[in-house]
């Protein structure tokens, strides 16, 4: 008998980095799996902690504080940089919110720090002097089988990100400021790796992103049973109406 796929699940640094509904993000994915009779396995990374390379389908860093961004930068850089590319690399989704999302890129510039990041996304990211870019965001994607689709959410940053020459923003940004507030770009991803400004909470709010997700990481032969959406969808609706649109 086929054994239960089961969607394995690293949060790197869930103590620190978990501002504003992580744990939601996470418990979400565990609900769509166990309601279509899916196994979900769920650990933690935090600092000083081995990093397997192969050992999960999804890695997944929430958001922080600069400080708590200052508590892990050298930690991922010099530890789990290598197992995190190596995930990358056969095909694990990486998934980065926020603060997350900055520390996926190649740095981070505080006013008089450079916070390394692990260059798995093309983007840098600067702590600017001007006000935080804060409010509710919704954005059109660009993802493979999911062309056109809106992610609705919130943002609260003071960094600023900028996308590489060669690099794809997750989407494009339909109310908020995204990336940086000019761009009108939001997010970044290569492959499976994802970064976002999106809080929100990001996967209560689009649950069809986090099937996208779950489909993603658990790759070909996993077909998901649809679940009842009904008051996602109004929800997401919701969202989207207040966000003027
Ligand atoms: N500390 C980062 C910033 O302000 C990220 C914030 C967050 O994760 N909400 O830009």
């Amino acid at each position: 008998m086929r054994e239960t796929p089961t969607l394995r699940v690293c949060a790197l640094y869930p103590d620190l980095m978990n501002i504003y509904a992580d744990r939601g993000n996470l418990l979400m994915l565990r609900r769509r799996c166990e309601w279509r009779g899916l196994g979900f396995e769920l650990a933690g990374a935090g600092i000083g902690d081995a990093l397997d390379p192969d050992g999960f389908d999804l890695y997944y860093m929430g958001g922080g504080q600069d400080r708590d961004q200052e508590l892990c930068a050298a930690d991922l850089h010099e530890q789990k940089r290598p197992a995190l590319t190596g995930a990358a690399q056969r095909g694990a989704v990486v998934l980065g919110v926020c603060g997350g999302y900055q520390l996926l890129g190649h740095a981070y510039q505080l006013d008089d720090e450079e916070l390394p990041g692990v260059g798995l996304l093309d983007i840098s990211t600067t702590r600017a002097a001007g006000p935080r870019l804060i409010g509710n965001v919704a954005i059109e994607v660009d993802l493979p089988g999911a062309e056109g689709r809106v992610l609705a959410g919130f943002e609260n940053h003071g960094g600023r990100t900028h996308l590489g020459a060669g690099a794809q923003p997750l989407g494009r940004v339909l109310h908020g400021h995204g990336n940086n507030g000019e761009d009108g770009r939001e997010g970044s991803r290569d492959g499976n790796v994802i970064g976002t400004y999106l809080h929100g909470p990001l996967l209560p709010k689009n649950s069809w992103f986090a099937d996208w997700l779950i489909a993603t990481a658990l790759g070909d032969g996993v077909v998901l049973e649809p679940l009842d959406d009904e008051l996602e969808q109004l929800a997401h609706a919701d969202a989207r109406k207040a966000a003027g649109l």
